[in-house]
């Protein structure tokens, strides 16, 4: 433990004041140092000093004109983390709480999520603290044709392939990609979550709420469970969120609860497919607020609230980080909850996580969890080099079959001696060692 403690203070006095960075590392350090303890090989070769600092960090100014010719300036960022197994590849984040600790702590994670996809795949992430909500089409596009001139600069198909994250959904990545076909006349798989008729594929979208679903239907398979008539509370209403309930309603659970950052919704007779349609007419084409769906629904909304105080089985956070606190943890397991599946990037806060641990229950940490999307930009990228289309089965069941995997080697690195299976140490060390032990291979870079 004093290690930890020693690693963590040069951590902190390096990269002052970024607090999610510091907590993402945290979390993989006392997974992973067992592991390094054990093997003098990654001591000596300094592997997890090395993995704490990026490779290269990029920050620009982001000029851009509103719809009245008034000029804007936000900043845009691009962490490249690690490409000791492929390319470095993660979203692009735009949100007014974008800065270089958040960006850090996803850009971390990512190195892990990506290698656990089986796929190679290095890991970054970037963005903006720019806020789409409430500006047009057009300022949109100006912005992100003014951050995409920027950008281009360090990415490419074989260097860094970037993707939607919060704020950056189809909309976002049709202006990028048309503005770095026009500066590079290329036209190449540079990013991904692009649209169907221009280098998408099939199952992008769905793919992290669909893949979450998989990985927790594999861990109710290890207590003889399964999803059906399960009560699920799920956070957020975005992208990942749109498809965990979607995959649920499938295979016949019931899902009570949706939110965004103004409240959330409760119906307690579950949201049938009919109020998702609704959904995503309000989020995706009005881009409007969750408490217009409460009205449509005649279902309770609840203002600046989140939806942990309700009774479920199973728990799928999917909006953002540290959106379960150690009392929300508590109140969820008092109430019965069987299961956690982390859409979203870190959404549970360390003392969360302990109160999960503790309870023994299912918790899946994000960077297993929500793998499934990544992988299938992995998969949109192989289709991109080969100049072919996979179809949407054949691309669900490379997902379906990625998650099992992923699974599989979170119960080989995370099982304990009493049976239970620590998905957090599980994760971050089949995370860790193939990246670990590529950086050796490669020598001191
Ligand atoms: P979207 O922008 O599509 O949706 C985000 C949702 O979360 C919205 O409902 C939003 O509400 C809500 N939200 C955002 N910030 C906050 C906040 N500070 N407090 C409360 N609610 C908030 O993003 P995604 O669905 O793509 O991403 C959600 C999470 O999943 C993120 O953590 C992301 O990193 C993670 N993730 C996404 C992947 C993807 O493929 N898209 C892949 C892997 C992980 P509002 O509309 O009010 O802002």
């Amino acid at each position: 433990m004093k290690k930890i403690e020693q690693f963590m203070a040069e951590v902190i006095n390096k990269n002052p004041g970024e607090k999610e960075f510091h907590q993402a590392v945290k979390e993989v350090a006392e997974s992973v140092m067992p592991v390094i303890e054990a093997n003098p090989k990654y001591e000596k070769a300094k592997v997890l000093e090395r993995m704490v600092e990026p490779e290269r960090v990029i920050i620009f100014r982001v000029p851009w004109q509103d719809d009245k010719g008034e000029i804007h300036v936000n900043r845009g960022f691009r962490i490249q983390m690690n490409s000791a197994i492929g390319p470095y590849k993660g979203g692009l984040r735009l949100h007014p709480s974008v800065n270089l600790g958040v960006l850090k702590f996803l850009a971390f994670e990512q190195v892990f999520k990506n290698s656990l996809t089986t796929l190679p795949m290095g890991g970054a992430k970037g963005g903006s603290d720019f806020d789409p909500k409430g500006k047009s089409d057009s300022e949109v596009m100006r912005f992100c044709q003014s951050f995409m001139t920027e950008l281009q600069k360090y990415i490419g198909p074989n260097t860094d392939v970037p993707a939607g994250d919060i704020g950056t959904g189809g909309r976002e990545i049709g202006f990028m990609f048309g503005q770095y076909r026009r500066l590079r006349n290329e036209f190449t798989g540079v990013l991904t979550g692009k649209g169907l008729n221009w280098g998408g594929s099939l199952i992008r979208p769905e793919a992290t709420g669909y893949g979450c679903v998989y990985f927790v239907q594999e861990m109710l398979k290890t207590k003889g469970e399964s999803l059906k008539g399960k009560v699920c509370a799920v956070s957020g209403s975005g992208n990942v969120a749109q498809y965990t309930v979607e995959k649920l309603l499938e295979l016949g659970a019931k899902v009570v609860t949706l939110s965004d950052s103004d409240g959330f919704i409760h119906d307690e007779d579950g949201i049938d497919l009919k109020e998702l349609k609704c959904v995503l007419n309000i989020k995706n084409v009005k881009r409007g607020r969750i408490k217009e769906c409460a009205n449509e629904f005649k279902c309770k909304y609840y203002e600046k609230k989140k939806p942990w105080s309700v009774k479920c089985d199973i728990a799928f956070p999917s909006a953002t980080q540290n959106e379960i606190s150690g009392d929300d943890a508590k109140t969820l397991v008092k109430n019965g909850c069987i299961a956690v599946g982390e859409g979203a990037n870190m959404p549970t806060t360390p003392e969360g996580i302990k109160v999960f641990q503790k309870a023994k229950i299912l918790y899946a940490p994000g960077k297993a969890a929500n793998a499934g999307g990544v992988a299938t930009s992995g998969l949109e990228m192989s289709q991109n080099s080969m100049r072919l289309s996979w179809s949407r089965e054949e691309v669900d069941s490379k997902l379906h079959d990625i998650m099992i995997k992923i699974h599989e080697n979170c119960v080989r690195y995370g099982k304990e001696k009493s049976g239970y299976v620590n998905y957090v140490n599980g994760a971050n060390i089949g995370g860790f060692v193939k990246v670990a032990d590529a950086m050796i291979d490669q020598g001191v870079v």
